[in-house]
């Protein structure tokens, strides 16, 4: 088995940088017991700090060593909100309640904002669940109505975010490097740097098609495979983190520029018939999908110290802190030390992201892609109310920003087609996987629908579909549903 890959190994789920230079990450991540098939994978890959213990173990354990307990939840003019109050009124609560129980059909490619008042945008409830999934009002109905229904056990502990599990280290470092290295000793071969540009395909029987070249280019040589009976294909489309730059303290990130394989490859693929999907849908609209998020290093700990006080938690056990009178919707959360295999102790790492990459600051009038690393620090401090201590805070810091264009695209409104099937109607030997293709009732920007994508992929290409449990259907769990509503109404 071979995986091609242009850039780095395991994507989005990516972990760079030192504490000289300022680590970075595009996305830090959250997960809970909802993630089946993730628990399930990792269960079988065993962590790099004891190979004795599974990395879902080490997950758990991990779960219960620092467990997220937020007190900050949301912050207002520098003030902690009381979020267990989640401000909805009566027509907010049954338009949302009508929402989850109305068929996914009926919603079609409607956007969020087409669906309830401007009042529903304005409650706690909306600026928790925005921030913690990243929705925007613009963002397709049919996948909230999703999230709503596959998350019903998070609603009561939404303000304090007690049942999010993370793993002990970042994405790469927990995840990737563990599964590369278990993957090596299975024999699989890794070729980086290996751009994918396109798929021959030539016709079989019944009207059917069979992928029989890969093109590819290698430091922009030709690297083309040739395809033999019994090989399968499986192709990511698309990539939420693809032509993603970084800036510094001191210049903000590059503006973007479209060099990746990811959506080229999905652009030239659905040329060639309708079966494969619409990637305009997602990636043709970089203002609608484009997000910074920062990642900022401190050799001292006095501005981690300072949030520790102010939001009454241990660094790593906070949780979410979302700024909600941020023009740029800020949201930020302090990570347990060491968050990198490695990261010398008395180093602290946390991470952060904005909304509305289009607005000015509050406090930096410009916009989140045209900062420094620096500006948007000024930014979260001035919000918390600490600008008298700006330079003291400053100090020593390294806030590395990085622009993502496509971070969103995942959750722009779709309909029926856009999407293609896992296993495409008409070919033999191809699979899709990743955050673009249809799997009914589960929910993007998740790894575990990547997942879910990837064994779909595999049991269908053997023959064997029904191997692969369905996604959680809260419709089908009148328990949940009822707690859920419960909650709503209180
Ligand atoms: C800011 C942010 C926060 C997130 N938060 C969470 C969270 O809290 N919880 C959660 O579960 N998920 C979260 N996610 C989402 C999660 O990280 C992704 O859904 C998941 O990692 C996607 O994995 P993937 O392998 O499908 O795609 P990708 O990560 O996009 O990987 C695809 C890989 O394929 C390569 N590739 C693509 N096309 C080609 C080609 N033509 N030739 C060669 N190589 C190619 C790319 O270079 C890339 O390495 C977050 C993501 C981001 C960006």
């Amino acid at each position: 088995m071979r995986i091609l890959e242009e850039e780095a190994l395991g994507g989005s789920l990516d972990a760079t940088g030192s504490a000289e230079q300022g680590f970075s990450m595009r996305g830090s991540r959250m997960f809970g017991a909802a993630y089946e098939l993730m628990y399930e994978l990792l269960s079988h890959i065993p962590s790099l700090d004891d190979p004795d213990k599974s990395v879902a173990q080490d997950t758990l354990d991990f779960w219960v060593e620092a467990p997220w307990n937020d007190k900050a939840r949301l912050v207002e003019h520098g003030r902690i909100v009381d979020a267990a109050a989640f401000g909805l009124a009566n027509k907010d609560r049954v338009d949302l309640i009508g929402f989850m129980l109305r068929g996914e059909e009926v919603l079609g490619a409607r956007r969020i904002d087409e669906c309830f008042d401007a009042h529903f945008f304005a409650t706690n409830f909306w600026f928790m669940w925005r921030s913690m999934f990243g929705f925007e009002t613009w963002h397709s109905a049919a996948e909230l109505r999703r999230y709503l229904l596959r998350f019903l056990r998070l609603f009561p502990d939404l303000p304090t975010l007690r049942i999010i599990q993370s793993t002990r280290y970042n994405g790469r470092d927990s995840i990737v490097r563990p599964i590369v290295r278990w993957l090596e000793r299975q024999g699989v071969r890794f070729d980086v740097g290996v751009q994918v540009t396109d798929l021959d395909f030539e016709a079989v029987a019944d009207g059917r098609q069979a992928v029989r070249r890969i093109r590819a280019t290698r430091a922009g040589a030709p690297a083309d495979i040739e395809l033999g009976d019994g090989d399968l294909v499986i192709v990511t489309l698309g990539s939420m983190t693809a032509d993603a730059t970084a800036g510094t303290m001191a210049a903000p990130p590059p503006p973007v520029q479209r060099r990746s394989g990811a959506w080229a490859l999905w652009e030239r693929l659905a040329a060639k018939s309708p079966a494969f999907g619409r990637p305009a849908v997602f990636c043709g609209d970089v203002e609608r999908t484009k997000w910074v998020t920062f990642t900022v290093t401190h050799t001292d700990d006095r501005l981690v110290r300072r949030i520790e006080r102010f939001s009454d938690s241990p660094a790593g056990q906070g949780g979410l802190v979302t700024l909600k009178d941020s023009s740029w919707g800020l949201t930020f959360h302090l990570f347990h030390p060491p968050a990198y295999a490695g990261q010398p102790p008395g180093t602290q790492v946390w991470w952060g992201y904005g909304l509305f990459a289009d607005r000015a600051g509050d406090f930096v009038a410009k916009t989140m892609p045209a900062c420094t690393g620096a500006e948007i620090l000024t930014e979260v401090i001035s919000h918390l109310g600490w600008r008298d201590e700006l330079p003291a805070l400053l100090e020593g810091a390294r806030c590395i920003p990085c622009l993502l264009p496509y971070t969103t695209s995942q959750f722009m409104p779709r309909a029926p087609g856009d999407r293609p099937p896992v296993v495409p109607p008409g070919t033999v030997n191809l699979a899709f996987v990743g955050q673009y293709v249809e799997i009914p009732d589960n929910v993007v920007y998740t790894v575990e629908y990547s997942i879910h994508s990837a064994a779909l992929a595999v049991a269908t290409l053997l023959g064997a579909p029904q191997r692969v449990p369905a996604a959680y259907r809260g419709l089908e769990h009148p328990n949940a549903l009822i707690a859920a509503i419960k909650r709503l109404v209180d």
